[in-house]
């Protein structure tokens, strides 16, 4: 038996001793925009009098608040703006009921066929653009801004910062430049979005920068306790059981991920019927499932109408997630990533495992 197979086979603590590989770093290529980067796109905006500003499909505080705090401003500059996400049914999550500017969002069937120019948010690849991805393909300008590592860029300009902890960071940068002031509906729009992907301020990403830039929304009116109640502290009864249930299935397997323990669970289409919970609802149980001190690896598998299965999984430092979720079809950052399967839970799982396992002990030991 390989060295490989024994540790994957469960003798952890021969694994355990051997030092955490370090998180890869930002990928080469994945430089941060230049200047000249930064001119093209605003020369982009600067030219266009229709701009068609989109999230990822199934958004979250940063995409859905990045591309709302960019339509408050060209609306402003009296551009004409939609915002939109390419989900069907086109579901705002109740979290995010609050963030100013829901006026602007369309439907992904009313985006013009052929864009004038498109900017897409938080969208790491084209894929997660879901009914808007032709749209994006035939727009005259599409401008991908972004902070995603794994992020190849698939439009005609980018800003991409692997190093940004949010892209509401890149999009401060890019009103700054625009020179429109943060005013209270904005700044509430970026301070959902920083706050999400750090986690209120939680995870490695946040610097220096993070808390000064926290600290300028708070000066233009953001009413933070509110917004963190909104986003974090407010779901409906159902949620809970079906939390529950998820966290009555929920599996610990100490050997995997070379002996670091996932814990994962799957919460079946039949669990959201039956407590009216509709799936964007589900999408923070992942942060109760990853407490698990006995695991670095979190996953929760969520079943769609279709039978099939959109992964979330989480790390703690250790294992690049990223990459596993990469090895099934999908991707997001070493700490938090995902993916959709159509293999059935078992399969899925097996799949995910063995992804673990093939990262975090090199083939040759
Ligand atoms: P979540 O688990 O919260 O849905 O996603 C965690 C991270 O992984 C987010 O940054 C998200 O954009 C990314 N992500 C989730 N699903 C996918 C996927 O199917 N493909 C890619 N490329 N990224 C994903
Ligand atoms: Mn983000």
């Amino acid at each position: 038996m390989s060295g490989r197979q024994d540790r994957v086979a469960g003798t952890p603590t021969s694994v355990v001793g051997v030092p955490a590989p370090a998180l890869p770093a930002p990928r080469a290529e994945l430089r941060r925009p230049s200047e000249a980067d930064w001119r093209a796109v605003l020369d982009a905006i600067g030219a266009a009098s229709s701009v068609d500003l989109v999230a990822h499909v199934m958004p979250d505080g940063d995409a859905l608040g990045s591309a709302l705090a960019v339509g408050l401003a060209l609306r402003q500059r009296g551009v004409e703006v939609r915002v939109s996400f390419g989900d069907d049914p086109q579901v705002v999550p109740a979290s995010l009921s609050f963030l100013p500017g829901q006026e602007l969002i369309v439907p992904a069937a009313d985006v013009p066929e052929r864009p004038e120019l498109m900017i897409s948010f938080d969208v790491s690849d084209a894929r997660r653009l879901g009914l808007l991805l032709d749209k994006a393909r035939a727009a005259r300008e599409l401008v991908v801004v972004d902070h995603h590592t794994s992020n190849a860029g698939f439009g005609t300009r980018s800003l991409i910062d692997p190093l940004a902890p949010a892209t509401a960071v890149l999009v401060d940068e890019l009103l700054r430049r625009l020179g429109v002031p943060l005013d209270e509906p904005i700044a509430t729009c970026l301070y959902a979005g920083v706050a999400s992907d750090t986690g209120s301020f939680r995870y490695s990403a946040t610097t220096p920068a993070t808390h000064e830039f926290a600290s300028r929304l708070l000066a233009a009116g953001v009413r933070h306790d509110t917004i963190s109640r909104q986003l974090w502290d407010t779901q409906s009864f159902g949620f809970l059981k079906v939390l529950a249930a998820a966290l009555e299935r929920a599996e610990l397997e100490p050997a995997a991920a070379g002996g670091r323990g996932l814990v994962w669970t799957w919460v079946p289409w039949a669990d959201l019927l039956a407590h009216g919970v509709p799936p964007e609802q589900i999408e923070g149980l992942i942060d109760v499932v990853r407490k698990a001190a006995e695991a670095e690896v979190a996953l929760v598998l969520k079943e769609d109408p279709d039978g099939s299965l959109r992964g979330s999984s989480r790390a703690k430092g250790a294992v690049d997630v990223a990459a596993a979720c990469g090895a099934l079809g999908g991707g997001g950052h070493a700490y938090a990533a995902g993916f959709t399967s159509h293999l059935g839970v078992p399969a899925t799982v097996a799949a995910f495992r063995g992804a673990l396992a093939a990262l975090v002990v090199p083939p040759d030991l």
